[in-house]
């Protein structure tokens, strides 16, 4: 029996994991935890926030399945990887700002991170057993989100409501927004970094409309192995829960013979600069991705609230990294502190773009 401590249990990929928890006999909840929402009676630990480590260190489980959103992931992370304890991550932010101290913890603490996110549980498959030295490149997929055609001057006008309408992930409101942006594929291009120990000029993105090819790996050899099927994070979280078992879901395979059409196509990096402000700030490295990912959960706060037009936030995420210092972070405090500066000037920018 797996012991499984979901935190982040009433968001969209929480709920899911219960599903999967509930339909798989060799795992057991032992805990759950939400950032604000009850949980009390969805299992015997259950917290609603605070410090997640006290109930982590009571619910003693064999995996993590961190599912917190945004920088309030990070404490989490690093407890269960310097425990060598399994980490099913879809926390990108524990990647993204603090993936230097993550791969330190992981070093230390000799546990697993097992990715959650679709394009990483993609790759980290199409890599399984392959030898490091044959790895030419990775593919992130990226689905274009709703205004895949729109230029940035056709962007200026768009609502909230219609960067919430995702064509094909069903996902929580921020991450929807940072699909619209692009920003999400940036996040992931960090992270694919961290986890796969690529260098970032081997990680490339393509718009796929249909997210039904979630990445691909290309080898030296010429070959690339692609992962495909339904756009259901099920899947990931399936795998990533009973890894290696790779135990069945409820989710029927893809129907080929229907005719199935896979389209590629290079993203439009003027109309979304997230990206490109996403990869700059990872190749930068030091806390550089933990300013980009603060300014950036402080504009799309902003954009949902009404108070900031869509392509204010690259404005306001680039005017942040501008304005702050990122030398490389010594520990979580100095992370956090560096987390609080970023998002006091990316308030203070945000009033400014408005008015
Ligand atoms: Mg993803």
């Amino acid at each position: 029996m797996k012991r499984v401590a979901l935190l982040g249990a009433t968001g969209s990929i929480g709920t899911q994991a219960l599903e999967v928890i509930h339909a798989h006999p060799g795992l057991e909840l032992c805990a759950a935890a939400s950032g604000s929402r009850p949980v009390e009676g969805l299992a015997p630990l259950t917290q609603t926030g605070g410090d997640l480590t006290e109930l982590l260190e009571r619910a003693e489980p064999d995996v993590v399945l961190n599912a917190i959103v945004g920088f309030a992931g990070l404490p989490a992370t690093l407890w269960t990887l310097e425990r060598g304890i399994d980490l099913a991550l879809a926390n990108k932010e524990s990647l993204v700002a603090a993936g230097d101290l993550a791969l330190a913890a992981r070093e230390r603490g000799g546990g697993r991170i097992l990715p959650v996110d679709s394009e990483h549980s993609a790759a980290f498959q199409c890599l399984d057993g392959a030898e490091p030295g044959s790895v030419h490149s990775l593919v992130l997929t990226a689905s274009g989100g709703p205004f895949r055609h729109r230029d940035l001057h056709e962007l200026e006008s768009v609502t909230p409501s219609e960067a919430l309408a995702h064509p094909t992930w069903r996902m929580g409101p921020k991450i929807t927004i940072d699909s619209a942006t692009l920003m999400n594929k940036g996040l992931e291009v960090i992270e694919a970094h961290f986890l796969f120990g690529l260098p970032y000029d081997r990680i490339e993105v393509v718009v796929h409309p249909s997210s039904v090819v979630h990445a691909l790996v290309r080898f030296r050899d010429g070959a690339a192995l692609a992962h495909v099927g339904h756009p259901d994070m099920r899947v990931p979280i399936s795998y990533a829960l009973t890894y290696p078992e790779r135990a069945a879901t409820p989710v029927p395979p893809l129907d080929l013979a229907s005719g199935l059409i896979l389209e590629f196509s290079a993203p439009d990096e003027g109309a979304f600069p997230c990206l490109a402000l996403a990869r700059a700030a990872g190749e930068a490295g030091g806390t550089a991705p933990c300013v980009l990912n603060a300014a950036n959960e402080v504009a799309v706060e902003a954009f949902l609230a009404g108070e900031l037009p869509f392509t204010g936030i690259p404005e306001v995420v680039e005017r942040t990294l501008s304005a702050v210092g990122t030398p490389p972070a010594a520990g979580l405090d100095e992370l956090v502190e560096r987390d609080a500066e970023a998002r006091r000037v990316a308030g203070a920018l945000t009033r400014e773009v408005v008015h």
